[in-house]
């Protein structure tokens, strides 16, 4: 700790203590939030205390961590579903061409551009990247206030959930944030580039999201090493594993298979890929597992936002059976239309069948990109990379 002033014995202020900002950094983004060099000592007379005891720093600084780092998911959250809803309204607004099923009519009028396949696709994306965002972020807040305030086994599971989500999170979250900050952008067209409309300064304010509170780079590598396959006997992963279970036996008759199925595949997937990391371990190739870290975090976390997204299908398919009834096709299409609860349910219902029935098929790709095993990051060294400028 190094205050402004120095103290005097009797308690009051004495002169300004040997500390200077040198100067204010410019950022692309966080404008609010000023950051700063400072310089300490440049004439001997700094006075500063140490915070606990001599080289605990590190150790103490994680007692702080996990909420700083679940809060920079929120803010990459608060960013998302800000961007995502300002799109949202504008593509309500903005009109630009006839409808796609009308393109043969020469009379035809303009639309609102949320009419279109290729923008509804945009929106249907973001709404369900920002709504396994908060999902996740919720889950683990939760965790934290179950692991410290119950004992035994229910602590323990609550803390190990917690440990793994951590790093799903912070790296998740800030990756989505810059990527749907991005996608609220182009639903925007060349206005979403200028500043008379809020996302690009969105987009700006995310970026740092995945620098901060540990590069995203370190979350993966603390994910795949201290958090999965150093944890003693996996037990963290078996944690999430058992509620994704859990969660597949609850959804069971009550959502249709096919959105159930690629959770069972996805686990299986998981584990036959954590098989396979286990031996690089046992066998020292260390570098196959360093430069799978990213992936593997990434795939991970998708796998943690499909199984929300399941178990909100099972909440929101039952809430939707109670307002809708049985009404079917045009009567039940109206009455959404006109009912907010109904459109609510129903927009989650469709966010999460969209994310599990069709983006989550990505994973599976990702998957096998991590299987495959190619060595070109390994074989290449600095010498490769030509035609950099010298600094
Ligand atoms: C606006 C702003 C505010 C900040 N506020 C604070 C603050 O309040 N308090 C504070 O303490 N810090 C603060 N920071 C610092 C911030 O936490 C660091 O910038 C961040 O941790 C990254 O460290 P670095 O910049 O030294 O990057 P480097 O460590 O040089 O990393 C550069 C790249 O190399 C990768 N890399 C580095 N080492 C490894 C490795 N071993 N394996 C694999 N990849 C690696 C990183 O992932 C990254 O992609 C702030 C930074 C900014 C920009």
């Amino acid at each position: 700790m190094v205050p402004k002033y120095h103290i005097k014995p009797d308690g009051s202020l004495g002169k300004k203590n040997d500390v200077v900002c040198t100067g204010v950094e410019h950022k692309m983004g966080i404008h609010g939030s000023p950051t700063c060099s400072l310089s300490f000592g440049d004439n001997n007379e700094c006075l500063g205390w140490l915070m606990g005891k001599e080289r605990e720093g590190m150790k103490i600084m994680f007692q702080m961590m996990n909420e700083a780092r679940l809060q920079c998911s929120n803010q990459a959250l608060a960013l998302s579903s800000s961007a995502y809803l300002h799109s949202v309204s504008y593509a309500k607004n903005r009109k630009q061409m006839p409808h796609v099923m009308k393109l043969q009519d020469p009379g035809a009028p303009s639309v609102a551009i949320i009419e279109h396949p290729d923008v509804k696709r945009m929106l249907l994306l973001q709404k369900a990247n920002v709504e396994a965002m908060r999902m996740a972020t919720y889950l683990t807040g939760y965790n934290l206030d179950v692991a410290h305030s119950s004992e035994g086994e229910k602590a323990k599971e609550a803390e190990a959930l917690v440990e793994f989500m951590i790093p799903i999170c912070k790296a998740g979250n800030s990756d989505l944030a810059w990527e749907m900050t991005s996608e609220a952008i182009q639903v925007y067209g060349g206005y979403g580039f200028c500043c008379d409309y809020p996302v690009e300064q969105l987009a700006r304010d995310a970026k740092i999201l995945s620098l901060y509170e540990g590069t995203n780079g370190i979350q993966s590598i603390d994910l795949i090493t201290r958090k999965l396959l150093m944890n003693r006997d996996q037990y963290n992963y078996n944690v999430f594993k058992k509620r994704i279970q859990k969660t597949i036996e609850e959804a069971k008759g009550v959502v249709d298979y096919k959105y159930i199925s690629p959770l069972v595949r996805g686990i299986d997937k998981m584990d036959e890929l954590i098989d396979v990391l286990m031996k690089n371990l046992a066998s020292g190739r260390l570098m196959q597992i360093f430069i799978s870290a990213t992936p593997v975090r990434q795939a991970m976390t998708m796998l943690a936002h499909a199984w929300l997204h399941l178990w909100s299908m099972v909440l929101c398919s039952k809430k939707m059976k109670e307002l809708v009834g049985p009404l079917k096709g045009e009567e039940r299409d109206k009455f959404i239309h006109e009912n907010n609860e109904a459109a609510f349910y129903s927009g989650k219902v469709l966010a999460s069948q969209y994310y599990v029935g069709a983006y989550f098929q990505n994973y599976f790709g990702k998957i096998e990109s991590i299987l495959a095993e190619e060595t070109a990051i390994i074989k290449s060294t600095d010498a490769i990379f030509t035609g950099a400028p010298e600094e």
